[in-house]
């Protein structure tokens, strides 16, 4: 029986998935704030700390294609690849011998940040939401199934702004790996069919702004173009 909702149901955040006319539901989007050694130099971070998560909302998703508004408040919005991860099943305490198990596919993403207002609420001790989870914070290219992928361990991970590569990293260079990543996030929330995990991102971080084109591409997972637009008004 559906419920009797006193106003319209949101609608379902969704990716595509690769090669078909399929998507993925999205239920949650959790981020890995710190996982690849030269982008922790780059932002001045302490190198031996464990990363660490923060969370955007499902519908802050924009497909290969897609156009992303410039946000308000910033003057330093940054773009940061990485490597997304679709669960198909999820549960807690998930062991690392067992989280491949749970991955329905992977695809390439950008976590979105206004970096002034994360540095902002960073040195303020506050939460990063606004710096992080904005509308429109996390372009998505289409997943690819795992079963067509297989499970990647080293690839490149690239994003060229305008035609000029300026992120180019490695999966082999995360810090902790995606088996590893699944079971911490799990021993502190039950993961459930439809999350998605953006992994870190490698260096070269940079602002963006209206106009850019952003080409990112994982090798052997695919890839996502989107375009910065104007502000809202
Ligand atoms: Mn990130």
């Amino acid at each position: 029986m559906s419920a009797d909702y006193v106003i319209p149901a949101p609608p379902q955040a969704t990716i595509a998935v690769a090669g078909t006319t399929k998507v993925f539901p999205v239920r949650r989007i959790w981020c890995v704030g710190r996982n690849y050694i030269e982008h922790i130099r780059e932002m001045g971070q302490d190198e031996r700390l464990p990363p660490f998560y923060f969370a955007k909302p499902a519908d802050t998703i924009v497909p290969d294609g897609g156009t992303v508004p410039y946000p308000s408040l910033t003057k330093d919005m940054h773009h940061e690849v990485e490597l997304v991860v679709a669960l198909k099943s999820g549960g807690r305490n998930i062991p690392v011998e067992k989280a491949n198990d749970c991955i329905y596919g992977y695809a390439v993403g950008i976590d979105l940040t206004r970096r002034d207002l994360q540095i902002a609420s960073r040195d303020l001790k506050r939460p990063w939401e606004i710096g992080k989870a904005f509308d429109h914070s996390a372009p998505c290219g289409p997943i690819k199934p795992a079963s067509e992928s297989g499970h990647p361990k080293k690839g490149k991970i690239t994003l060229k702004c305008n035609g000029t590569l300026r992120q180019d990293g490695d999966l082999e260079q995360l810090i902790w790996n995606v088996p590893e990543i699944i079971a911490n996030l799990s021993e502190m929330v039950a993961l459930e069919p439809g999350d998605i995990i953006m992994t870190g991102t490698p260096a070269g971080v940079a602002a963006t702004v209206a106009g850019d084109k952003l080409e990112c591409e994982v090798e052997g997972i695919g890839k996502l173009t989107v375009t910065i637009g104007p502000a809202l008004k």
